[in-house]
């Protein structure tokens, strides 16, 4: 009790001097889920520097940058951030830990389990192309705008899911599948320039890569047409395909996925639409 006062106190005597409360009060603003797997958005004066884990990110004209957290990430991120007045600001943001779900899925046919031999070298070029539009670091700003969801449909599959098919455990789930009709016109959630667009990859199928700027990259899996070619630029709500069950699928979905370069994140924490209903 005696605290609180103490600190409403310190709090009336800063209102009185606004310009010196300024400096105790943080110019490092964080927004996002916080979440294991989700995209962290920060906000700083134009012309700060940031560093995450000591590595430096781009800050938008605006003073916008994105980072993410793991999807198994236990340790925090620590985020410096150097403003123009050389004044620092450090924060260190603990992710909060998820419970996955489990997906048992039996009886599947062996092509869903293990990659056939002959396919093992397009694999690695696919892997390598898919890597490289991941990587990209472009300058564009579309990544502080929050996301609308791409498809209308139900969720059949979450972020993270620990799959057992035929009783082998599997690489986690990186995506979220919403269930859809074969056809379904699939909309750009953002502005974004293309990255990559490629009708037949062997697990992903028909498969488009946004870039919204600044690492962050979304994915759209299994498509069974594609309305746009890499480097074509798409506003908000722009359709750049269709639903469909091409790579590896056992019904029409589409498989949507962000990543913050190669970190794989939950796309249903940075939306700002309605997600659709649990299968
Ligand atoms: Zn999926």
């Amino acid at each position: 009790m005696i605290a609180r006062r103490a600190f409403l106190a310190a709090s009336a005597a800063l209102a009185a001097f606004p310009r010196a409360a300024f400096a105790a009060v943080s110019r490092l603003a964080l927004t996002g889920s916080f979440e294991q797997g989700s995209l962290v958005l920060g906000k700083v004066d134009a012309g700060s520097r940031i560093a995450i884990d000591g590595t430096m990110v781009d800050v938008s004209p605006a003073g916008d940058f994105a980072f993410g957290f793991a999807y198994d990430q236990k340790k925090p991120c620590v985020i410096a951030a150097r403003f123009t007045d050389e004044t620092r600001e450090t924060r260190i943001v603990q992710p909060v830990a998820r419970q996955y779900e489990i997906q048992r899925i039996t009886g599947l046919p062996e092509k869903f389990v293990t990659l056939p031999p002959e396919v093992l070298e397009r694999r690695k070029r696919e892997v390598a192309m898919i890597a490289a539009a991941h990587a990209r670091d472009s300058d564009m700003e579309w990544f502080s705008e929050k996301f609308d969801w791409p498809v209308a449909g139900i969720i059949s599959g979450t972020f993270g899911s620990q799959r057992i098919l035929n009783g082998k455990a599997m690489a986690p789930h990186f995506g979220v599948d919403i269930a859809a009709r074969a056809g379904t016109p699939i909309a750009a959630p953002a502005p974004a320039r293309v990255a990559l667009a490629g009708p037949d990859f062997y697990l992903e199928g028909g498969l488009t890569i946004l870039d919204h700027g600044h690492g962050v990259t979304t994915s759209y899996l299994h498509q069974s047409r594609q309305a746009v070619k890499a480097g074509d630029n798409v506003v908000r709500g722009q359709v750049i395909g269709e639903v469909g069950m091409t790579g590896r699928a056992t019904g029409p979905h589409l498989h949507w996925g962000l990543n913050w370069f190669q970190i794989r994140l939950d796309p249903s924490r940075s939306a700002r639409t309605p997600a659709p209903a649990r299968a």
